[in-house]
């Protein structure tokens, strides 16, 4: 027959384990929130800045136009390259975003 006191003793040891395992995973967790805190802080502060690279867009460097969603969502400098240009309007591309851009003659 199982003494009392040793139950009591074993059940108190398993809900410690129990705790012990969820501690290790909600500083995890913990940890992961942080990460994703900080990450959303450089976020905003980026966004907050999108002002001044406003202001500080060429868009023209050495005669080459330049990008503006390059430059407005990432602070890349990038090229834009003529597509087509007809009588009424040049079209600009983008190669490393995508953007295109069109220009009325
Ligand atoms: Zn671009």
């Amino acid at each position: 027959m199982a003494d009392v006191m040793d139950v009591l003793r074993q059940h108190a040891k398993e809900y410690t384990l129990q705790l012990n395992a969820k501690d290790l995973q909600l500083q995890q967790e913990l940890l992961e929130l942080k990460r994703q805190v900080l990450a959303k802080e450089r976020e905003i502060k980026f966004a907050g800045e999108a002002t001044k690279r406003f202001l500080d867009f060429s868009p023209s460097l050495a005669g080459v136009v330049q990008c503006p969603c390059c430059w407005i969502l990432w602070q890349v400098r990038t090229d834009l390259h003529t597509v087509r240009g007809t009588a009424d309007a040049d079209e600009f591309a983008c190669s490393a975003c995508g953007s295109s851009f069109t220009v009325e003659i």
